[in-house]
């Protein structure tokens, strides 16, 4: 052994044998461990006193079960607290679907279904040159439409809708489309989703709760309501939400769908009702989820 070197001692406490159990958490984990504390801080102020205790993820564990007893789910204050954190996640939403009229409004939520919004409004800024009143749309055979509209899917059907609505509201309503529910359900291919997307958004009139796919699903998960039929949905949703805020309401859903609430694989470590919210099929969950809770 050279002169000088002293071979390494090994430590009184015996610290550099041990194996490191477990993994670090990531970066990541630790953030959302620190969001849903900060969260549940937020509902619940624990007592000064109260040790801080790390939030568990439940759902690995425990899986979806039955709610406890005594659960309101659509109790008026639960209610209000998704509103409110729904106000503060998307406090100025409107419809996504590009218009400058009533008509156009219409056009666009037909030529939606089965369709997303990004995809229509790439479709309907030519579509509107090209056909600009109610009365040109009036003018065409479904046939001579379908090639226009034809990358939203469904096209037979959509061009069917769309002539077939042109020329009634030529016909029965002066060119104007009706700001009434009941005209406007007259109109082939409009149903109560599209009545309400034009009566809320464009005539500003709350005559209903728009339930597309977006709030069929997110409604569920959030346990107001237990129905999968639209219009049992839609019933539903008007005796617990105020008048005043459905228009606002189904903007602000739709949005939460299209940001973080999806279809499969909702962001559920980023999303502001994740402690209130007791989806069987949330992704990551820091509350018990609840076996009938699936959008
Ligand atoms: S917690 Fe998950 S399932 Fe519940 S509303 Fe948020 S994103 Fe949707």
């Amino acid at each position: 052994m050279p002169r000088g070197v002293v071979p390494r001692q090994p430590a009184r406490t015996g610290r550099q044998d041990r194996v490191r159990v477990g993994r670090t958490p990531s970066p990541a984990k630790v953030d959302r461990i620190a969001l849903a504390q900060s969260r549940n801080a937020v509902v619940q102020k624990a007592p000064k006193n109260q040790k801080k205790t790390k939030p568990a993820r439940v759902k690995a564990a425990a899986g979806p079960g039955k709610p406890p007893k005594g659960y309101n789910p659509v109790a008026p204050e639960r209610v209000s607290e998704i509103l409110k954190r729904l106000n503060d996640l998307y406090p100025e939403v409107t419809c996504a679907l590009t218009h400058k009229s009533a008509w156009e409004l219409l056009v666009a939520t037909v030529l939606s279904a089965q369709s997303t919004d990004v995809n229509v409004n790439r479709v309907t800024p030519e579509l509107f040159r090209k056909y600009p009143t109610v009365q040109a749309f009036a003018a065409l055979t479904p046939e001579q439409l379908e090639p226009d509209v034809r990358s939203t899917g469904f096209f037979r059907n959509k061009s069917k809708s769309v002539v077939g609505a042109a020329k009634k509201v030529v016909a029965d309503f002066g060119g104007e489309v009706p700001e009434d529910m009941d005209k406007l359900l007259t109109l082939p291919g409009v149903a109560r989703k599209t009545a309400n997307v034009v009566l809320g958004t464009w005539f500003k009139k709350a005559e209903g709760v728009v339930v597309d796919t977006h709030v069929h699903r997110i409604s569920r998960r959030l346990e107001l309501t237990k129905e999968s039929d639209t219009q049992k949905i839609e019933q539903d949703l008007v005796k617990i939400i105020p008048r005043e805020r459905w228009i606002l309401f189904s903007h602000q859903i739709i949005w939460h769908g299209r940001k973080l609430c999806f279809a499969r694989k909702p962001n559920c470590v980023e999303c502001p009702l994740e402690n209130i919210c007791h989806a069987g099929d949330k992704t990551w969950s820091t509350v018990e989820m609840h076996k009938g809770a699936i959008g």
